[in-house]
C-alpha cells in the first residue's frame, strides 16, 4: 500500500492560508443569515470533518452539531454513482434550520441524495455549503448556497479528502497528478 502512495505526485492547488481566509468569509455570511436563529449544523462524513470543525467555530449563533455518514466512492477515485447512508442523524430536524456541510460536490449525486432524504423530515430550511465544487463534473442538479472554491474536474486530496483513506490530514488541497 505505502509503495502505491510513494509514487503519487501531489500538487498544491489551494493553500492552508487561502482555505482559512475563505472559511472566514463564508462563516461571516452564515452568521448574518442565522443570527438569532437556532441552527443544526450537519457534518457529512467522512470528508468534511476538518472543514466542518474550522467552519462552525467561526459561525456565531445558537448551534447544535450532527453527523451523517455517506459513501459513494468504492473505486478509490471514481464515484460508483450509488450513494449509501452509513450513519444517520441522531436527532429529529423537524422545524429546524439545517446547515449541510460538504467537502466537495462532484457529480452532485451525494448532495442531491442528502436533500431528498432530509426534506421529508420537514426541516424549517436547508442551507448547503461545500468547500469545493467541480462544476464540470455535474450529473444532477442540487441546491448549493455557498461554495468555497470552484475547481477543475481533477481528483484532489487533503483537508479531509482522501485517497484510500490517506492524506486527510493535509492542511491544504492538492491535485493528484498521476492517477489513471
Ligand atoms: P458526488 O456525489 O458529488 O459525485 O461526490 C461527492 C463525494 O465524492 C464527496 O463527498 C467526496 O467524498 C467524493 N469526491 C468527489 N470528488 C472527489 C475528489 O476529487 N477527491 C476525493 N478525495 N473525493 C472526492
Amino acid at each position: 500500500m505505502k509503495n502505491d502512495l510513494d509514487n503519487l505526485q501531489l500538487k498544491t492547488i489551494i493553500t492552508e492560508k487561502e482555505i482559512q481566509k475563505r472559511i472566514k468569509e463564508i462563516a461571516t455570511a452564515l452568521t448574518d443569515k442565522f443570527q438569532k436563529k437556532s441552527l443544526v449544523a450537519v457534518c457529512v462524513l467522512k470528508g468534511s470533518f476538518i472543514f466542518f470543525s474550522d467552519l462552525i467555530r467561526q459561525i456565531d449563533c445558537d448551534m447544535t452539531c450532527e453527523f451523517i455518514g455517506l459513501s459513494s466512492y468504492q473505486n478509490h477515485h471514481q464515484s460508483s454513482g450509488e450513494v449509501k447512508m452509513t450513519l444517520d442523524l441522531n436527532t429529529a430536524i423537524e422545524g429546524k434550520h439545517v446547515l449541510l456541510v460538504e467537502d466537495i460536490i462532484d457529480t452532485g449525486l451525494t448532495m442531491n441524495y442528502l436533500q431528498e432524504i432530509l426534506q421529508p423530515r420537514k426541516p424549517k430550511s436547508i442551507t448547503t455549503v461545500t468547500l469545493l465544487h467541480k462544476p464540470d463534473a455535474k450529473k444532477v442538479d442540487c441546491k448549493i448556497d455557498q461554495v468555497g472554491f470552484k475547481i477543475p474536474n481533477d481528483f484532489v486530496v487533503g483537508y479531509g479528502l482522501d485517497y484510500q483513506n490517506y492524506y486527510r490530514h493535509l492542511p491544504y488541497i492538492a491535485r493528484v497528478e498521476n492517477l489513471n
